[in-house]
């Protein structure tokens, strides 16, 4: 299991930490990530294993557990990944409200390290089944919970990233163009580098928070799948936003 956030505990403080800020520390400050990092990073959901920092080349960087230390019980990295039949039944949902507040939930429980309940991520599966039938037993409903597959965009998106339909989010810079009839929001990281065009017809921007309708730095979710194009040598991956519930958007420093 690869993870992008982390809980960071260190002299006091306590706080939720993303992976390009500790790949960053690593790389221009080798010294306080040894001293003021290494086993201090902690599961983001269950703050319980130990994580560590990969470097990778030719692919995102990642945090994963102590191979020895395990997560707490019901911490949502204990339980599978949705199948994909599962998370387009969740992107199709009819309440478009609750797949809205999934993903607008999801993105405060990145920035505090208090914890949401139900958690936005897991998908909760109720199975009637006539069990024990000898001791008379029936009707046991069985729970299972899935956590939804999911990706930080502002740590390079490899090939496998867009394999299958996700939630993509991160700290970004958003940038709004009107293309016809359509409106394409441009997204690149606060380094102002290329990361995804996402576009939706004017329609669905009309339902757009007009916080959120000019250039600016925030934090974004959408939920569905990337494809990737290729013009000019240069890569684009592209999305189209098909409501208005599919992306949310939260205020950041
Ligand atoms: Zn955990």
């Amino acid at each position: 299991m690869k993870f992008e956030e982390a809980l960071y505990i260190y002299n006091g403080c306590k706080k939720k930490v993303f992976i390009e800020d500790i790949s960053k520390i690593r790389n221009e400050n080798p010294a306080k990530f040894r001293d003021e990092i290494i086993g201090n990073l902690y599961c983001p959901e269950c703050h319980s294993p130990k994580l560590s920092h990969h470097q990778c080349t030719g692919k995102p960087d990642y945090f994963a557990k102590y191979k020895k230390q395990d997560h707490k019980e019901g911490c949502i990295f204990s339980y599978n990944e949705a199948s994909q039949t599962i998370v387009s039944k969740i992107l199709n949902d009819e309440n478009r409200e609750r797949l809205a507040n999934r993903l607008k939930n999801f993105l405060i429980s990145l920035h505090t390290p208090d914890k949401i309940q139900p958690h936005p991520l897991v998908y909760t599966k109720t199975n009637s089944k006539n069990i024990k039938k000898s001791t008379n037993q029936t009707n046991n409903n069985i729970v299972i919970n899935y956590y939804l597959p999911r990706k930080r965009i502002t740590n390079k998106l490899s090939p496998e990233d867009i394999k299958e339909t996700k939630i993509y989010y991160g700290d970004v810079f958003i940038k709004w163009k009107l293309l016809q009839n359509r409106y394409l929001l441009s997204i690149s990281n606060t380094k102002n580098e290329y990361i995804c065009s996402l576009f939706m017809s004017s329609n669905v921007y009309s339902y757009i928070d007009n916080k959120f309708k000019s250039d600016m730095k925030c934090s974004v979710a959408f939920f569905g799948k990337l494809t990737k194009s290729q013009k000019d040598g240069k890569i684009y991956y592209n999305i189209n936003i098909n409501h208005s519930s599919e992306i949310q958007f939260l205020e950041i420093e």
